[in-house]
């Protein structure tokens, strides 16, 4: 290939028991559904270049670049709380880092590109529909300030997938600050791996918190991290849905979309996976789960110590912190959607009492936020005595105006985009693509459309697993 990417693959060069080498499976006819120009530019890649023959090869699987280091991940993970011993990439590979522009380091992946030793009982495959649905979501919520990974391409196979019925396959390039997820450190500890663990750390320190310099420091930034993350997410009515520890982030970015759904009606239980019987990970619980997660990983971390015992008092210590440093970043950022200039926690009864009107009212989560920066609290579901007191308390719209966006990526809308692409047509995810990733501030032409909640017969309950 002529392709020039300027790989340096870092992780390819830890112990070779973190990974397995692993070249993409090809597949028969590619074609092109997206490239995202933006995000190449910040990898310091020629769009033009890419959106070629030899591009469409390499986002397809189809040929490897050269410099790339193509391998699986190992990890593991606790799936809706019950330990998995492993799990790994069973339908990624990593194909290499590229440093860019910015000087950060960034994994590029294809996802949906064929068996792994870590497939199980799975094809390595993803159809059509996970890999728009990843598209839309991450790139809206990149849009949207939220850390997330990213979506460089799609492109379609020309194979089908089998999944109840036979579907379009596809392949997501998604690019990562890194795919380290709390999984990966848990996997080394539960095999007595510690040498490995040792070089995970380093590894994982030196990118993702550099100005840590030690095990429980590190710990104490992923807290921070996770605590804003999570209260991002809240602020926004977003609902991830797999919140397994092999889908949580070290990098501290939103990873693995797959379930996942912005709240149409508010309401704290709110639920959209299939699989999520008992709504371990309903909206309402996210800051919970997260931080059950953060235990998961310090646990991992505690056979690096020297003094294991005093570990788990300071780690403890550590981890205690989540709920203040949480109920800090949510009064923020909902007392910014309020148009609060100075939020504090006196507040707190303000934002709850919004929050109560909005689940009796079954208020649209983005609309209604939004009416409050034009002025419109009763179209919140307000009561007039919230409205009273929220204007006595003096808010800003040019702050909730910043603070709440006018449209997000919504589930019946992803859906009606998908059945498009299904039949040939990429022209809805386009059209929503550009709306989306302008979240503050659509076309007007077309954000009607993208700022209504789903009418009764276009309403989406279950999200399925990306599979
Ligand atoms: P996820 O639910 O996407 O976080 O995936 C959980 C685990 O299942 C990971 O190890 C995935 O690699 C694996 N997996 C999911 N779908 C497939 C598939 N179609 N083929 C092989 N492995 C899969
Ligand atoms: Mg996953
Ligand atoms: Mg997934």
């Amino acid at each position: 290939m002529s392709l020039h990417i300027a790989f340096d693959n870092s992780y390819a060069r830890l112990p070779d028991r973190l990974f397995t080498l692993q070249a993409p499976v090809p597949v028969a006819a590619p074609g092109w559904i997206a490239l995202n120009d933006g995000l190449a530019r910040e990898l310091g890649l020629d769009p033009d270049a890419l959106r070629s023959e030899e591009g469409l090869a390499m986002f397809s699987g189809n040929a490897v670049p050269e410099g790339a280091a193509p391998l699986a991940q190992l990890y593991a993970g606790h799936q809706f709380g019950s330990w998995n011993p492993q799990l790994g990439d069973g339908r990624a590979i990593l194909l290499g880092e590229v440093v860019g522009a910015d000087g950060i380091r960034r994994d590029i992946a294809l996802k949906g590109s064929g068996r792994t030793p870590y497939s199980r009982m799975g094809d390595g495959r993803a159809w059509i529909g996970p890999v728009i649905r990843e598209y839309l979501m991450s790139e809206a919520m990149h849009a949207l300030g939220v850390p997330t990974t990213r979506a460089l391409a799609a492109v379609t196979t020309g194979e089908e997938v089998i999944r109840e019925t036979a579907l379009p396959g596809a392949v997501l390039t998604r690019v990562a600050q890194s795919h380290i997820r709390v999984g990966t450190f848990q996997i080394l500890t539960a095999r007595g791996d510690l040498e490995g663990l040792r070089a995970l750390v380093d590894h994982a320190m030196a990118r993702h918190y550099p100005e840590a310099g030690s095990v429980p420091e590190m710990l104490a930034q992923m807290v921070a991290q996770q605590a804003d993350l999570i209260a991002q997410w809240m602020s926004l009515g977003f609902i991830h849905g797999v919140m397994n520890t092999d889908n949580c982030s070290v990098a501290g970015e939103t990873i693995d979309y797959g379930p996942c759904a912005f709240m149409d009606a508010y309401h704290p239980g709110r639920v959209f996976s299939s699989i999520d019987a008992y709504g371990r990970y309903a909206y309402g619980n996210q800051p919970q789960v997260a931080l059950w997660n953060i235990a998961q990983f310090a646990t991992s971390l505690v056979p690096l110590m020297p003094d294991q015992q005093r570990a788990v008092d300071d780690f403890t210590a550590i981890i205690n912190r989540f709920a203040d440093l949480y109920q800090k970043a949510w009064i923020a950022r909902f007392g910014a959607k309020l148009g609060l200039p100075d939020p504090h926690p006196e507040d707190r009864p303000l934002i709850e009492g919004l929050l109560t009107a909005m689940t009796g009212a079954e208020t649209d989560f983005t609309n209604g936020f939004r009416a409050l920066a034009e002025d419109a609290p009763e179209r919140a579901g307000a009561t007039p005595e919230w409205i009273a007191q929220w204007r006595a308390r003096g808010p800003d719209l040019g702050i909730a105006a910043a603070a709440n966006p006018v449209v997000v990526p919504r589930l019946h809308l992803i859906e009606a985009a998908i059945t498009a692409a299904m039949a040939g047509d990429h022209a809805p995810f386009h059209e929503m693509l550009g709306v989306v990733t302008r979240p503050f501030d659509p076309n007007p032409a077309l954000a009607k459309r993208y700022v209504a909640p789903p009418q009764e017969h276009e309403k989406v309950d279950k999200t399925f697993c990306g599979t």
